[in-house]
């Protein structure tokens, strides 16, 4: 079977996709598919519990956080952010490393004042752990000068270590290490809850998914089964610390495979960042090879190792899920290819 490269939607690991293949036909001896659930029913209410209990142990979020899974992408939380975490204030920081980081930044500009600094009236500090696009980090969180920290988790959750009380509120669309498409958990302090900006949309408002435990209206039943399925999974493996050691060896593996050949090009970031542990950007030193590069990757089972289409290039997403032979298959690729023509 090929392995994929997306940057997201992710690569399920083989056992939670037999699952899914499963629950597909009958989920949990229901005799119905996980499509034709009712999110009312207690079969479903049992699977969004467990969900959130899921999320709380793997990531350390505590009982002064709501634990939300919000249908919709990553970018609608660009404007939820603002709409609710605003309070009153006039002005936010953006600090900017990339596409994502200014995605967000650019909707905040259409509710609030964005500064590129902290300031003493500024209502949060939102930063982009990893810039999906670029293949670039943040070495270490940024000094908010006791703000409250906004964090675009998306493309690093799993992969790094996150203390969750060092920020007000978390986001991570759940496409790219929580499993399927069509969900994005947020985490956020409760207190910062106040009240919304005047207009906010009520599905806008984090307060009404907090009462609705994340149900106000029809979720996506089968984004939560395979996050349930992934949590599971996660655990199993051995937790954050595990998966952070995985990453970083999955990184590792490619990365010597990449500097070991004058053939391919990567970023050289300068602090406060670093090369990605979970989506590696590079090129091909002679672009015109490109083409025969995602040839030959694909003819062994590597797909979708396009870059981004607004930066071209070529990208290897390497995700929770991403089994380390996946790694050791495009590494030994990337050597291959790589040796002097
Ligand atoms: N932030 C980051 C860091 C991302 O990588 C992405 C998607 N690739 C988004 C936000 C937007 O996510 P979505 O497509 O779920 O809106």
């Amino acid at each position: 079977m090929a392995v994929s490269f997306s940057a997201g939607p992710t690569t399920l690991p083989e056992s939670v996709l037999a699952r899914v293949r499963g629950g597909l036909e009958d989920w949990e001896r229901t005799g119905v598919s996980i499509l034709e659930i009712g999110q009312r029913t207690p079969e479903f209410e049992a699977l969004a519990a467990r969900v959130e209990r899921g999320i709380r142990a793997l990531l350390g979020v505590p009982p002064s956080y709501a634990v939300l899974l919000l249908p919709g992408g990553a970018s609608q939380q660009f404007a939820m952010v603002p709409m609710n975490l605003l309070g009153g204030r006039r002005r936010a920081t953006y600090l900017c490393h990339g596409t994502w980081s200014h995605l967000a930044a650019q909707e905040a500009g259409r509710w609030c004042e964005v500064l590129d600094a902290p300031a003493a009236d500024a209502a949060y500090v939102h930063c982009t752990v990893n810039e999906t696009i670029e293949g670039i980090a943040l070495d270490a969180l940024p000094d908010a000068d006791g703000l409250p920290v906004v964090g675009d988790w998306s493309s690093a959750l799993f992969a790094e270590p996150l203390d969750v009380e060092r920020f007000g509120l978390v986001y991570a669309g759940a496409q790219k290490s929580l499993g399927a498409a069509g969900l994005t958990l947020v985490l956020v302090r409760k207190d910062l809850l106040g009240e919304v900006l005047p207009g906010t949309p009520t599905a806008f408002d984090y307060r009404v998914h907090v009462a609705s435990r994340s149900l106000h209206a029809t979720s996506v039943p089968f984004a939560w089964f395979v996050a349930d399925l992934m949590l599971e999974w996660m655990t199993a493996e051995g937790g954050v610390p595990a998966l952070a050691a995985a990453a970083r060896a999955k990184a590792e593996l490619v990365y010597d495979a990449l500097d070991g050949s004058s053939a391919y090009v990567t970023a050289e970031p300068s602090a406060p960042l670093r090369r990605s542990r979970t989506t590696i950007t590079f090129a091909l030193r002679e672009p015109g090879r490109q083409a025969r590069f995602l040839r030959e990757a694909r003819e062994r089972g590597l797909v979708a190792l396009e870059g981004h289409a607004s930066v071209g290039g070529l990208r290897a997403g390497l995700y929770a899920g991403m089994p380390i032979e996946g790694a050791e298959r495009l590494a030994a690729f990337l050597w291959d290819f790589g040796q002097p023509q």
